[in-house]
């Protein structure tokens, strides 16, 4: 068979840990005896970040701009015991932070649905994206407690250094305080990259706040949203048959239970913190969950939602067998090769994309899977597969 040519590279950012190891697997047994794998490799693993100063993050991410698509491994966000563990010379930055900043992207985190993993929610047909904006509110915060009776007040000094104020609460006795923010720019690019995301997968976008209550702040969000949505994208969308609606967030929770899924789900930052968790728990596993980071741009990178599994890679190194499950970093190959496909008229790699989500997923329908999905399926006395069985189980589907 003659194998899938590339006119483009990928932006490959390769991790740690685990998902580097399966990363390894993924690309010798599913990718390249059947695409001519043209990528530019990055190596994100901690001991390169650590050897580059960090320089790799962020030229994997320019990267990204100049190619537009990136496909990324889970990598390691240092904390204190990775200090001595890696000896560090600084305890460096998330690379997923530094990357998002960079492209001012707006994460979109769905489940990977398959029959035998059921969500708890019984009505959840489809997957529920959520678009979490990822840019201030209480993430950047000033709190205070106040200790006794007094005023506070919001203070905004122009730069003029005319003053407006805005009285908060006049306390009689002790309380707490808190400041928070955001910023008109950040809103916009939020709004603008869950519409094109919208357009590019097909699906209803809905975005809810408490502008009831929070008549300014929240108000600004659907205020921002809606004028875009006239201006830009009224009719884009209608000539894609989809929806954009507004609702508030206590309708939109109700609205989610008692739907059967298939849309995206825009939340404010605090929002989709809480709601990304209880979506990704109620369809089964966090080994489950695509994530993509989509730029108003149009740049996009693709991963897992979860981490390096840390606790399986030590196992590995002992030379004990592990069941993990690569599904989540596999379909972050076939996202990102689909939009290379797209964008550069490649439909043998969109179908090749095509080919191997459908043979990951009839693997598992199939009766085999990793452990973590053995402990939950519905399906009877299904085979648990160790890491690399399972890659090989798909390759020979696929
Ligand atoms: P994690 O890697 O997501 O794993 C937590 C636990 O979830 C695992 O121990 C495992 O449970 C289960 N799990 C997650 N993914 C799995 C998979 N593919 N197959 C089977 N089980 C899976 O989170 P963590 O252990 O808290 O974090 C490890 C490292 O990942 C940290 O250094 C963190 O900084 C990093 N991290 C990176 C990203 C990213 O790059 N996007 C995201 C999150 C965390 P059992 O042990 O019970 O089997
Ligand atoms: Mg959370």
């Amino acid at each position: 068979m003659e194998k899938i040519k590339m006119t483009t590279p990928l932006v490959e950012m390769d991790g740690d840990e685990m998902t580097r190891i399966l990363w390894k697997m993924i690309k010798e047994n599913l990718l390249n005896p059947y695409i001519d794998l043209k990528t530019e490799y990055y190596d994100l693993g901690l001991e390169h970040r650590n050897e580059t100063d960090d320089q790799v993050t962020i030229d994997s991410a320019n990267a990204t701009k100049k190619y537009k698509v990136a496909v990324k491994c889970a990598t390691i966000t240092p904390n204190a015991a990775r200090m001595e563990e890696y000896d560090l010379k600084e305890m460096w930055k998330s690379p997923n932070g530094t990357i998002r900043a960079i492209l001012d992207g707006t994460v979109f985190r769905a489940p990977i649905v398959v029959k035998g993993i059921e969500p708890c929610v019984k009505n959840w047909k489809k997957p529920i994206t959520i678009a979490r904006h990822a840019y201030g509110d209480v993430y950047k915060g000033t709190e205070m407690k106040i200790p006794k009776a007094g005023k506070v007040e919001l203070v905004y000094t122009a730069e003029d250094g005319t003053q407006e104020k805005e009285l908060v609460h006049v306390f009689d006795s002790p309380g707490i305080v808190q400041g928070m923010h955001n910023i008109s720019k950040s809103i916009e690019s939020f709004a603008r990259s869950c519409f094109n995301y919208a357009l590019d997968t097909k699906q209803d976008l809905w975005f809810a706040t408490k502008d009831t209550i929070s008549k300014k702040y929240d108000h600004t969000f659907k205020d921002i949203f809606q004028e875009i949505y006239d201006a830009e994208y009224d009719e884009k969308f209608k000539q894609a048959g989809i929806e954009y609606f507004y609702t508030l967030i206590d309708d939109a929770v109700a609205r989610v239970m008692k739907s059967e899924g298939g849309y995206i789900w825009a939340c404010k930052n605090y929002d989709g913190d809480v709601m990304s968790d209880m979506v990704s728990s109620a369809f089964g596993s966090l080994a489950m969950m695509t994530s993509v980071l989509v730029s108003p741009e149009g740049y996009y990178e693709y991963e897992a939602a979860h981490g390096t599994v840390q606790r399986h890679y030590y196992k590995h190194l002992k030379g004990e067998e592990t069941s993990t499950n690569s599904v989540a970093t596999i379909f972050a190959w076939s996202g990102a090769l689909r939009k290379r496909g797209e964008l550069d008229g490649n439909k043998e790699l969109m179908e090749f994309a095509d080919r191997l989500e459908k043979a990951t997923i009839d693997t598992i329908e199939s009766g085999s899977m990793t452990k973590d999905l053995a402990l939950i399926t519905t399906i009877e006395n299904p085979t648990v597969l160790n890491s690399k069985e399972f890659i090989k189980a798909i390759a020979k589907r696929l």
